[in-house]
């Protein structure tokens, strides 16, 4: 069972200035692994959507371990997502690990028709352990990067980029740190890879490789989270989502062994690029998991609407439909990008490049107006709302079941229950992967920006239009 299997590691975790023996019973921290662990309760319960058969081992699989075998395959796991979305209302962490095994099906058959490698049978091996075990894959994409304007080795620090320090009979030796790692000790294996395209004298930053989450050598620095301590609060209300949050970790490389078996390239900088602008074509589309999150805060917006008694006002009627309009054109972009996936030389599916941009792009936008919509309809009680203490307290808790009743049919707590819920997701802790992570999760505005740019066929276009004004075009 996924949760046991996190216990009785001996993986090196801090969290507020201390090392923390026991991360899966931390209340900061269960509420991340809960996420995860909808994906493994998901398969079960809709082997449907959230398993497929896989022809590496001739069983079915979670489909979070599934190669990616047409379009149709794309778009059974962008509804996976949505639906995990609505089950969870944060991030399920699982999909980063998803789109790295997808990258490089692809990324290891290349190298290997170039330069004779054999890291696409290593990854074949290693997929078909981590497919009969049901693993969790944590991507180690971000490196900190230090100076923006320098390359790799250019930095002052050479450890800014991960890199390989040391190579042996064995296998290699790593160093160097991979930032904002979506579920990093949540994870049973974490797969490190460049974070952009790379030049000659960037060689030893050219590494991609597999290493366990608990390796000798990783030091897991808990990212915090906006109203974080309420995890520890008494009490179940104020939490908002009291069962399901995210997880990002700081994870530091200090000299970690990965043996050859594990390493999927090793110095060819000129896939780099190409390693990068395919997982983002993966992971982009990944993002329609906010269109779940998008249901569940429309849900709560109509909800509290319902509460007040002003759910027939035509303007809220109106702002649910322009939440609907808005979460409902990000899942169109996404699943539009699987449809129009193409299949690669080594014979797995990619999602269209720039569909998928488009989709992360709408990400980067439309959940903050979704939430400035339902921050409109939840009214200013959402911020003034007293404790769940002082519900329960014997002097003030009548006093606030009297004055914060909204329709009288409806308990004074569901209405505590649902303002907290938005405020959870639009200013506490699931903001994080409702707002924040939309913005800048699998690449800030700009880089879909760029993107957008180069596949965008400007001149083409300009020819278009010249043809039909008349224009002579040479
Ligand atoms: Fe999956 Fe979304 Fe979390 Fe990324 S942000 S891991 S796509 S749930
Ligand atoms: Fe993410």
């Amino acid at each position: 069972m996924y949760v046991e299997s996190l216990r009785g590691r001996d993986i090196k975790v801090y969290l507020f200035g201390k090392q923390i023996q026991n991360p899966v019973d931390h209340a900061i921290i269960r509420p991340s692994i809960n996420a995860l662990k909808a994906t493994y309760d998901l398969a079960i319960e809709d082997p449907d959507l959230a398993t497929a058969w896989s022809p590496l081992i001739n069983e079915r699989v979670n489909r979070f371990l599934h190669i990616v075998e047409s379009p149709e395959d794309l778009v059974i796991k962008n509804r996976m997502q949505r639906r995990l979305g609505q089950i969870t209302g944060t991030c399920f962490q699982r999909c980063a690990g998803l789109d790295t095994i997808s990258v490089l099906h692809s990324i290891t058959y290349d190298i290997d028709q170039k330069h004779g490698t054999v890291y696409h049978q290593r990854y074949l091996n290693f997929l078909k352990q981590a497919q009969q075990h049901n693993l969790i894959i944590g991507a180690g994409m971000t490196d900190p990067k230090g100076d923006r304007s320098k390359r790799p080795s250019e930095q002052s620090d050479p450890d800014l980029f991960l890199h390989v320090i040391k190579r042996t009979k064995k296998g290699i030796y790593i160093k160097g740190a991979k930032a904002h790692m979506t579920g990093g000790l949540n994870s049973h294996w974490i797969c490190v890879m460049p974070t952009m395209n790379l030049s000659e004298k960037d060689k030893d930053y050219a590494v991609v490789g597999m290493i366990p989450a608990h390796a000798v050598g990783i030091t897991h620095i808990y990212g915090r989270q906006s109203c974080d301590l309420r995890a520890l609060e008494e009490g179940d209300i104020d939490k908002g989502n009291a069962k399901f949050g995210g997880q990002e970790t700081l994870v530091i490389f200090d000299n970690v062994f990965i043996p050859w078996d594990h390493v999927f390239m090793d110095g060819e900088t000129e896939f780099a690029q190409d390693m990068v602008s395919r997982f983002t074509s993966y992971h982009r589309a990944s993002y329609v998991c906010k269109t779940g999150l998008g249901d569940v805060i429309i849900g709560a917006a109509a909800t509290i609407a319902d509460y007040n008694g002003a759910e027939k006002a035509s303007h809220i009627k109106d702002k649910l439909v322009e939440m609907t309009h808005l979460n409902e054109t990000i899942y169109s972009s996404g699943i539009a990008s699987s449809y129009e996936a193409k299949k690669l030389p080594s014979g797995i599916y990619k999602n269209d490049e720039m569909l998928a941009n488009i989709c992360k792009h709408n990400v980067t936008r439309f959940p903050y107006e979704i939430s400035r919509l339902a921050q409109d309809l939840a009214g200013g009680l959402m911020v003034t709302l007293p404790s769940e203490q002082d519900f329960k307290h014997e002097i003030t808790g009548p006093l606030l079941e009297k004055y914060l009743q909204g329709k009288a049919s409806v308990p004074v707590e569901h209405r505590a229950r649902i303002l907290r819920l938005i405020e959870n997701m639009t200013l506490g802790r699931n903001a994080v992967g409702y707002l924040t992570e939309s913005l800048h999760g699998a690449g800030s505005p700009q880089a879909q920006r760029i993107q957008i740019t180069r596949a965008m066929r400007v001149e083409e276009k300009k020819d278009f239009a010249k043809r039909i004004a008349g224009i002579q075009i040479d």
